[in-house]
């Protein structure tokens, strides 16, 4: 894919429970020009998720399905479920020239910024070991023994912090939402994305740049 014109990419990693997914979805009421990839999952659904909005929840056999036929950008397994994000939509996403966000694990983190170097890879840390299983349990989702197996598992997401280009501490939900959007605000602030997304202006204000390719 063309590196010009495109939207932003963010991968938003975390270890269950350190809040990615409430601070994203904070973080899009707030902004209408960022969606949210939708993954494909084999877990099971959870109360109050729905099909189609929170994942596209699928059999292990649809999944292996779609990834034979190259529908997903990156995969991963992760908590013994498998997890990916679909190809299509976010090409489509990027090249009309929408800010995409993907809640993903470090693995995927790892892969997209592969495929596309651009990536502007966030890590979300809990303020606490604590606060991190009061708050797996306290969000009351998951079984005492899958909650044992996610939080068993914080360290290893942990330790991948350092392949992020930010690190957001969720201590105070307003100050971590704050601190997202100043990246996001950054990320869009970049000459390299100025220079094409005011081009009309470059050129008024330096129009030697006319002459020359965008
Ligand atoms: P939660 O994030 O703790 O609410 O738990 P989930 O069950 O929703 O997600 C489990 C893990 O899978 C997390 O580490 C996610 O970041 C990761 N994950 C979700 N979707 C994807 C995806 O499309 N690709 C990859 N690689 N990981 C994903
Ligand atoms: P993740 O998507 O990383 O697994 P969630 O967004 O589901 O995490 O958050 C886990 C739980 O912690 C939820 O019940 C959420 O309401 C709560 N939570 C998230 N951020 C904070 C915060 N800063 N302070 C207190 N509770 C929080
Ligand atoms: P949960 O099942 O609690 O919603 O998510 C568990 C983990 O799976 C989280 O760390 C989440 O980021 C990760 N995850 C969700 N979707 C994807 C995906 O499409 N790809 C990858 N690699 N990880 C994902």
């Amino acid at each position: 894919m063309q590196n010009s014109h495109t939207g932003c990419l963010f991968t938003v990693s975390a270890p269950s429970g350190a809040g990615k997914t409430s601070l994203v979805k904070a973080l899009l009421e707030q902004d209408s020009h960022l969606q949210v990839s939708v993954s494909h999952t084999t877990r099971p659904m959870r109360p109050g998720e729905a099909d189609g909005l929170n994942y596209h929840f699928v059999s292990q056999a649809d999944f292996a399905a779609l990834r034979d036929q190259g529908g997903f950008i990156e995969c991963a397994e992760v908590f013994g479920n498998w997890y990916g994000t679909s190809k299509a939509w976010v090409q489509t996403m990027l090249e009309s020239g929408s800010d995409i966000i993907l809640e993903i694990d470090w693995q995927g983190a790892e892969q997209i910024k592969a495929w596309w170097p651009d990536t502007c890879a966030i890590f979300i840390f809990p303020p606490s070991h604590a606060t991190l299983k009061h708050r797996l349990i306290g969000r009351g989702q998951d079984s005492e023994d899958v909650i044992q197996r996610r939080l068993s598992e914080a360290e290893l997401e942990m330790q991948h912090y350092t392949l992020s280009d930010y690190l957001v501490i969720n201590d105070d939900f307003q100050i971590a939402l704050h601190d997202l959007q100043a990246i996001v605000r950054a990320e869009r602030l970049k000459t390299g994305r100025q220079s094409q997304a005011q081009r009309a202006l470059m050129c008024d204000l330096i129009p030697s740049l006319a002459l020359r390719k965008p």
